[in-house]
C-alpha cells in the first residue's frame, strides 16, 4: 500500500497513477488536493492518512478529469462531514460526470465511452472556487490558488507552505516522453500557464503525474513541456498539408506517435487535443477552414 511521502512540514503526497496532495495543520486536520481515479485510490488515501493520525476534513479538486476526482465518492461516503471544493465550471463535471464523455464525443456517447477512464462516480461539491490567483481557506488552512487553465477548462494549481500541487499544469518529463502530445483544452492558455508557473513561489512542485520537481529542476521541466506543446502544434500544422478533413489531420498526427491511441477512449482524448491545436492555429491565422458539399476541410494560409 502506498505511504504518505512528507515533503515539508505540513505538506506531503500519496504517489500513484495520479498523485494525491495532502496538507495538514498542527491539530492533525488534513486536506487532500485531488483524490486519484477511483474507490481504491480513495481508500489508499484514507488509510495512509489514518496511519499518520491525520483526519481528512476537506478535498480540493484541481480540475474535473476523472483520474483526479474519482476517489471523492468513496471518501465522502466514509466521511460524511468531509467537504469538497472544485473550480468554477469544472464543478459541473464532478456533479455530472457524463459531461466529460459527452464533451469529447460531441453527442450522447456510445456506452463504451461512458467508462471509468472518462467518467468517475459523481461527487458532491460543497464549495465552488475561482481559478484566479488568490487565497483559499479550506478547513482552517490557508491555501493559495494559482490560475492554471489550458489543460482543462478551468484548472488550479494549489500551494501550501513551500509546496505547490501543480496537478496537470505541467507533466513530468517521463510522462511527456510517453505521451508525446500533452492533453490540452486550450493551447494558448496552456502556454500562458507554463510561462507563469516559473514565478509561483515554492520550493517543491508536485505534478499530477510523475515525481516531485525541485525549484532547481522546474525551469527545465517547464521548457520540456513548452517544447512538447509547440511540437504538437507543428505536427498538427504539417498534418494539414495541402488540405485535410479533421479526421485526416487526426490520423496523420497519430501516425507520427510512438504509441498512437489504441482504444476509443484514448482516441477521443487525442482527437480533442488535435482539435484544440487546430483552433489555436486558426486563432494565429496559420490555418483556415471551409465547408464545401458538406465536408469541412482545413487548409494552411
Ligand atoms: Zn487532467
Amino acid at each position: 500500500m502506498p505511504e504518505l511521502v512528507v515533503l515539508r512540514e505540513g505538506c506531503g503526497y500519496l504517489p500513484g497513477g495520479v498523485n494525491a496532495g495532502v496538507v495538514w495543520g498542527t491539530e492533525g486536520r488534513a486536506v487532500a488536493v485531488d483524490t486519484g481515479g477511483d474507490r481504491d485510490a480513495g481508500r489508499n488515501l484514507l488509510r495512509a492518512l489514518e496511519s499518520r493520525s491525520l483526519q481528512l476534513v476537506g478535498v480540493v479538486n484541481t480540475h474535473s478529469h476523472a483520474d483526479h476526482y474519482g476517489g471523492n465518492e468513496y471518501l465522502v461516503r466514509q466521511r460524511p462531514e468531509l467537504e469538497v471544493w472544485a473550480p468554477v465550471l469544472e464543478e459541473a463535471v464532478l456533479r455530472n460526470p457524463y459531461l466529460e464523455p459527452f464533451s469529447l464525443y460531441g453527442a450522447q456517447p456510445p456506452a463504451a465511452l461512458q467508462n471509468k477512464w472518462l467518467m468517475a462516480r459523481p461527487s458532491p461539491v460543497h464549495h465552488v472556487y475561482d481559478t484566479a490567483d488568490g487565497e483559499l481557506e479550506v478547513a482552517g488552512l490557508r491555501l493559495r490558488v494559482h490560475r492554471a487553465d489550458g489543460h482543462a477548462v478551468r484548472q488550479a494549481a494549489v500551494g501550501y507552505g513551500a509546496v505547490c500541487y501543480a496537478a496537470d499544469a505541467f507533466f513530468g518529463t517521463e510522462v511527456l516522453w510517453k505521451y508525446e502530445i500533452p492533453f490540452t483544452h486550450n493551447v494558448a492558455g496552456q502556454l500562458d500557464t507554463l510561462a507563469r508557473a516559473e514565478s509561483w513561489p515554492y520550493e517543491v512542485f508536485v505534478p499530477g503525474h510523475g515525481p516531485p520537481v525541485s525549484r532547481e529542476q522546474l525551469f527545465e521541466v517547464l521548457e520540456a513541456n513548452v517544447r512538447a506543446v509547440r511540437q504538437a502544434t507543428e505536427r498538427v500544422h504539417s498534418a494539414v498539408g495541402s488540405g485535410a478533413t479533421s479526421d485526416e489531420v487526426v490520423h496523420r498526427v497519430a501516425r507520427t506517435l510512438r504509441s498512437p491511441p489504441a482504444n476509443p477512449s484514448t482516441y477521443f482524448l487525442f482527437r480533442s487535443t488535435v482539435m484544440a491545436h487546430l483552433a489555436y492555429l486558426m486563432e494565429t491565422k496559420e490555418v483556415e477552414w471551409t465547408v464545401e458539399q458538406g465536408t469541412l476541410r482545413w487548409a494552411r494560409r
